[in-house]
């Protein structure tokens, strides 16, 4: 069976031994309302109770460097946020079946940051939902059913989503309607790799055709991040694009990860790539930790589902939610977290870089702005993945209060996505530490 991407950087039994008595208790009432299959953080796993900024807080008082967390994207509990939620939450807080000047103007304003044809725009609560949203949206505008992702992509855990989620691993069944394809990696792969990925994509939507199943969309995530963090070249995506209209199908960029600036070049993945999407779909950071997400769209896309069905959503879009969503546009602007992600994670990249030079486990360092991925490798081929090594240094990390994970197929790949107000002098504290854990091997 093929690992799942839950498994990555889990905690086992075997870590129960280093636990105090306070998470110990925890762990086991955890355990009993749980079961086994919700899956934890860390040889030791962490217990907070508050955090702030950059820094999370545990149940001793330990600070952590947060190096992970991208939904709290503009900072743990900025007051600008918490204060717009307080102030929502003390005033209304109900659904979307009523007039309301706090939705309607998020909306606008959301709107505001897409080109023209991208027009429309409906709230979920959470990226799942917005996918499988866009995947209806996307079947009735074209009248197919066939959806291509990529080979360790991860979109969500509806049944319809986890049908094109092949990093649930081989427990979970891909849809007959789906084609996988080989994420644009410019690390392992040969040749061009915008070359390759459209041919790639071509390919899988030929097999569908050739077996009876009229193509819809091609889904990724505009960095690739569960795959491992596929950035360059910018531009990549444009000849794969290109493929899909030329099929007759549409283009669906999940932006849950990359979205709201943290590449540091615009607020969405995709404008790195030159290309128009036909459907976005974001979450994660939009309400900074409250559930919000959305699907936006043009408007005859749109049609295509009011003409099926209507839309409601109890919770997508609730007052209190965009009230949030609209206090992170604030901030995102009034703090020029674009410009920020861009220059430390700059700092951040280049930093890693100088290591790769001098630490042949490093094989590649890779991103956009304040998303890095850093592929870990046996350091006598400089290619094969080494996932004990990255585990190593993860909660290496961990026991030196600094918090990263994993991703790619392989758990290989070093995964650092701060909140976007990490500073150069937190970046050179996680070079420092990265450092000094790489030079005892
Ligand atoms: N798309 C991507 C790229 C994601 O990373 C995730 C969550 N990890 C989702 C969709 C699903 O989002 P949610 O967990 O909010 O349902």
């Amino acid at each position: 069976m093929s690992q799942s991407m839950l498994a990555l950087n889990n905690f086992a039994a075997a870590g129960m031994s280093a636990l105090d008595p306070v998470e110990r208790s925890l762990l086991e009432r955890r355990s009993r309302t749980f079961g086994s299959g919700v899956p934890l953080f860390y040889a030791r796993p962490l217990n907070f109770v508050r955090a702030e900024g950059v820094w999370m807080f545990d149940h001793e008082g330990r600070r952590y460097l947060d190096a992970y967390n991208n939904v709290p994207s503009v900072g743990h509990c900025h007051p600008h946020v918490v204060a717009a939620i307080a102030r929502q939450a003390a005033q209304l807080n109900t659904h979307t079946r009523y007039l309301s000047d706090v939705v309607s103007s998020y909306a606008e304003r959301l709107l505001g940051y897409f080109a023209a044809p991208l027009s429309r725009v409906l709230f979920t609560s959470s990226g799942t939902e917005s996918v499988d949203l866009a995947l209806r949206m996307a079947q009735y505008q074209t009248g197919g059913t066939g959806l291509v992702v990529t080979r360790f992509a991860y979109h969500g855990h509806s049944m319809a989503v986890a049908q094109i989620t092949p990093a649930f691993g081989s427990g979970v069944a891909l849809g007959a309607h789906v084609r996988t394809v080989a994420a644009p990696d410019g690390f392992r792969g040969t040749g061009p790799v915008a070359e390759n990925f459209a041919a790639a994509v071509q390919a899988a939507i030929d097999d569908l055709e050739r077996h009876g199943i009229g193509f819809a969309a091609l889904v990724t995530d505009t960095l690739f991040t569960s795959d491992g963090v596929f950035a360059d070249p910018a531009g990549f995506l444009r000849p794969a694009v290109d493929a899909v209209h030329r099929a007759g199908g549409l283009y669906v960029a999940d932006e849950v990860q990359p979205g709201f600036g943290r590449t540091g070049s615009g607020m969405w993945g995709y404008s790195r790539h030159g290309i128009v999407p036909d459907i976005v779909v974001m979450g994660k950071p939009m309400g900074n930790g409250m559930p919000i997400a959305a699907v936006v769209t043009r408007a005859e896309i749109l049609e295509s589902l009011a003409a099926h069905t209507g839309y409601f959503n109890t919770f997508g879009g609730n007052t209190v939610c965009c009230a949030a969503a609209a206090a992170v546009l604030d901030v995102i602007e009034q703090e020029s977290l674009i410009a920020r992600a861009a220059r430390v994670g700059g700092v951040l990249r280049s930093g890693v870089a100088a290591l790769q030079a001098r630490y042949p486990v490093i094989g590649d360092v890779r991103g956009a702005g304040l998303y890095l991925g850093v592929e870990i490798v046996a350091a006598a081929d400089g290619q094969s993945p080494d996932t004990a090594a990255a585990l190593r240094i993860v909660n290496g990390l961990r026991e030196r209060q600094i918090l990263i994970s994993t991703c790619g197929a392989e758990g290989n790949v070093l995964k650092i996505r701060p909140p976007l107000q990490f500073s150069e002098e937190n970046a050179a504290q996680l070079l420092e530490e990265i450092e000094s854990l790489l030079r005892q091997g």
